[in-house]
C-alpha cells in the first residue's frame, strides 16, 4: 500500500541503527592495496597516510557511504501529525463488524 504525505517539512537523517563505511583504495598503477573500515574516519586516513610513507604512492579513491531515513526533523509538529495520520489509518484498516440486526421475517 503506497501513501502520500503532504507535509514540507520532510529531511534525511542518518540511520542510528546503522554504522558509516569508509573504503580506500590506492590508485597507483598495479598496486590496488585497500582499506574498508566501519565508523572511523580517521582510521581510513591514517592508513593513506602509512600506505604513503611505506610506497611513495599519493593517489587513493576514498568513498563514505552511510544508511539514510527520512522522515520529519526533530522536535517538528508534524512529527505529531504523522503519527496523529498513521494512527487513523490503522483505525480505517480494521474489519468493520456487522452490526447485530434482527433476523427479518418474510410474511
Ligand atoms: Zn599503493
Amino acid at each position: 500500500m503506497n501513501r502520500t504525505f503532504r507535509f514540507e517539512d520532510w529531511t534525511t537523517l542518518p540511520d542510528p541503527k546503522a554504522c558509516a563505511e569508509y573504503s580506500v583504495e590506492c590508485t597507483e598503477s598495479g598496486c590496488g592495496a585497500e582499506f574498508n573500515i566501519n565508523d572511523d574516519q580517521q582510521a581510513a586516513d591514517s592508513w593513506m597516510y602509512r600506505h604513503t610513507t611505506m610506497t611513495g604512492h599519493r593517489s587513493f579513491w576514498q568513498t563514505f557511504g552511510h544508511s539514510v531515513i527520512v522522515g520529519p526533523p526533530p522536535g517538528s509538529i508534524v512529527a505529531a501529525r504523522v503519527a496523529e495520520h498513521e494512527r487513523s489509518v490503522e483505525r480505517q484498516d480494521q474489519p468493520v463488524r456487522p452490526s447485530p440486526k434482527p433476523a427479518r421475517s418474510t410474511s
